[in-house]
């Protein structure tokens, strides 16, 4: 079994008036399967409202299938019993890095996760350190939060997430707030996570160019999983992502353009150099 399974995973929220009657159901996430094992790097695509965060929050417990069974490291996580477990297996990082973070210094923040576990002091103070040092901000363990930038904070946020050991972490568009150096610098620290440690990442962004590492994507539209594949089987059906309403990566539009009036170049490019070394240009020197 893998890490993290959904079989036939339906949500419905329901919208009720203000005297409670139901006004309407919106079918949120509709029949989903997944299958995800240990140590996969996993991203999921999708325009607003497809349910990527609805099915995200299945993973940590946060809603329950209305249909269908969600199941983290073999534990069903519509059973209450399993439910500290699950939230510390399954840890969560989402879009807004000043609503997770509570410490007024960051090691403090960092040990708050394995404190309310029951950890022992001696080994929350190991863990605060290894966190901070996997996410590139051991140098800033004494700063105040509030004083550094968005990209810090969220790998903050991170490192909170790392220290209580979990086997997977869901972010839920980590980079969405962030300028262009602190998404490089959050994603970085996300694939050294996942190489390094190998903890299972599923990653939720519409940055075409954070998921070019996955192992596998999935692509959501209208509650189900729309596409599915590696990086460049996605990449590689231009057309389709265009559909599904979701701006593909520059360089990808230009080598499918570049494809369609005549040239001989291959599918799914996902990169510059890839492109430059598919239209035969030397590098520099
Ligand atoms: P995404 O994260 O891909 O933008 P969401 O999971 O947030 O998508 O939303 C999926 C669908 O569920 C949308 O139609 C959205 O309007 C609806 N939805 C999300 N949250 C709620 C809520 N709290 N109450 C009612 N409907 C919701
Ligand atoms: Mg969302």
């Amino acid at each position: 079994m893998g890490i993290i399974e959904a079989k036939n995973l339906v949500f419905e929220y329901i919208r009720r008036d203000e005297e409670g009657n139901v006004e309407g159901i919106t079918r949120a996430v509709d029949e989903v399967n997944l299958d995800i094992r240990q140590g996969d790097f996993v991203a999921i695509l999708g325009h607003n409202g497809s349910g990527k965060s609805t099915l995200a929050k299945h993973i940590n417990a946060i809603h329950y299938p209305t249909e269908g069974t969600v199941w983290v490291d073999g534990k069903d996580t519509s059973d209450d019993a399993n439910l500290w477990e699950i939230r510390q297996e399954a840890g969560m990082v989402f879009q807004n890095p000043d609503n997770q973070i509570i410490g007024q210094v960051v090691e403090e923040d960092v040990g708050f996760g394995p404190e309310n576990l029951g950890v022992p002091t001696a080994e929350i103070w190991e863990r605060v350190e290894e966190s901070l040092k996997a996410v590139g901000m051991y140098e800033f363990r004494k700063h105040s939060p509030n004083k550094l930038s968005g990209g810090q904070k969220q790998r903050v946020s991170i490192a909170g997430v790392i220290a209580m050991h979990p086997k997977c972490i869901v972010l839920d568009e980590p980079t969405a707030m962030l300028d262009p150096n602190g998404r490089k610098e959050v994603i970085r620290a996300v694939r050294a996570l996942n190489d390094v440690e190998r903890i299972t990442i599923i990653l939720i962004t519409h940055y075409m160019e954070e998921i070019i590492h996955a192992d596998r994507v999935f692509v959501m539209d209208k509650g189900k999983i729309a596409m599915e594949g590696t990086p460049r089987e996605i990449f590689s059906q231009v057309e389709k992502l265009k559909d599904l309403r979701l701006d593909v990566p520059q360089v990808t539009l230009l080598a499918h353009e570049l494809g369609k009036s005549g040239l001989d170049i291959p599918k799914g490019i996902l990169t510059c150099e890839e492109l430059a070394a598919a239209l035969g240009l030397p590098k520099k020197k």
